[in-house]
């Protein structure tokens, strides 16, 4: 088996998310945007895709398309190894775009072999529970304007099926200066909607100092909160080291900062966080995740996974340290159940009891609408 084409396309749809300076999405005016598309063909006709996750198009199409062209899709190990390589002098070949060419790799060996993606990894389970992922705090009316939003909406998740929501407060541009005091409100007003058996999480502004840390997790403790995540710049390791050791709270991280898992690897030994962080999409594909997961568990750790991504339910379904799928990002005034009009179906039907299915279909298992792909392929 060879792959004898490879190309990143961009779609054109109407998209109801705004990005704010930082870089969080929030509900906002329909307008015109674009989705990427990567797509692998072999010799035989088997067609792999990745889709969405902001890989950069002209590096698949210059760098990664043309080393791709007669290998063999099965040795994505040697693939991944050498593009992991090539990422070091280019400029803008991010682990985002690498996890682009994994996941389509992928989606090509499991189509090849009749296998789900979790089962060629090995599987460990076909469903995961899901913790409700509310997005980060705004000034929109009826939206996550107030502490009192996020309980109110946090009940409504409860009543859902969620048995653990995770809260990201608010942070610049929205609002000029993030505050511990309204974030801790916040807290305070969800954990008492709740009650004591849904688990809770926190996921503030990212650039406090450790006094401000120090503070959101003497608080999380009194609130019985699974876990504080990266509520300072990752780019010091030390200020989690010195976190970490002041408070029972479990400290979750690293997220954002890069370094695959050679970084994690540093953060373990250092004693910087409590619970392994690691995400597909962020971090060039499941092929990295994997040795990520393998990674905290040979040290007794448990690794919690970033984002509501294909990708991610794939590694849960072949892992067994960690709890939760994070399903979202979710937002009073957006309908995430109702699949994005390139998907004929979506990829994380939750239960009643908060469970998440992991795709069962052969390969990756996006369910696509290519009728509405060709039709506005750009
Ligand atoms: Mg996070």
């Amino acid at each position: 088996m060879k792959i004898i084409k490879a190309e990143a396309r961009n779609i054109h749809f109407i998209s109801r998310m705004v990005r704010d300076s930082e870089g969080h999405s929030h509900p906002g005016a329909p307008h015109d945007a674009q989705l990427p598309i990567f797509t692998i063909t072999c010799d035989d006709g088997t067609v792999g895709y990745a889709i969405g996750g902001r890989m950069d198009v002209p590096v698949l199409n210059s760098v990664v398309a043309p080393a791709l062209i007669g290998e063999d899709p099965f040795m994505r190990e040697r693939i991944w190894q050498r593009m992991r390589t090539w990422q070091r002098l280019h400029p803008t070949f991010n682990d985002r775009t690498l996890n682009a060419m994994d996941l389509a790799l992928w989606d090509i060996c499991g189509k090849a072999s009749g296998l789900p993606v979790y089962k060629m990894l090995g599987g460990y389970r076909d469903k995961v529970s899901a913790y409700g992922s509310i997005m980060v705090g705004d000034t929109i009316e009826g939206g996550l304007n107030t502490p009192r939003a996020y309980a109110d909406f946090a009940l409504k998740l409860v009543e859902r099926g969620y048995k653990a929501i995770k809260l990201h407060t608010w942070m610049p541009p929205l609002i000029p200066e993030p505050s511990v005091k309204l974030d801790i409100e916040a807290c305070h007003l969800v954990r008492e909607a709740v009650g004591p058996d849904i688990g809770l999480i926190l996921d503030p502004y990212h650039d406090y100092s450790r006094q401000e840390a120090y503070y959101l997790a003497k608080e999380l403790e009194k609130l019985d909160f699974l876990w504080l995540e990266e509520p300072m710049d990752e780019n010091s390791m030390l200020s989690y080291q010195w976190l970490q050791a002041k408070t029972s709270l479990a400290i979750c991280g690293p997220e954002t900062a890069g370094g695959k898992a050679q970084n994690r690897a540093a953060w373990i030994v250092n004693n910087a966080a409590d619970l392994g962080r690691a995400g597909t999409e962020t971090m060039g594909g499941i092929t990295a995740v994997m040795k990520i997961a393998h990674l905290y568990e040979s040290f007794g750790m448990s690794v919690e996974l970033h984002g509501g991504i294909i990708g991610n339910l794939h590694v849960l379904g072949a892992i067994s340290n960690t709890k939760y799928y994070e399903r979202g990002m979710l937002h009073p005034l957006i309908d995430y159940e109702t699949p994005q009009p390139w998907f004929n179906s979506i990829y994380d039907p939750m239960d009643e009891h908060g469970m998440v299915t992991i795709p069962q279909s052969p390969g990756i298992g996006w369910d696509l609408n290519m009728e509405y792909i060709q039709a506005n392929l750009l």
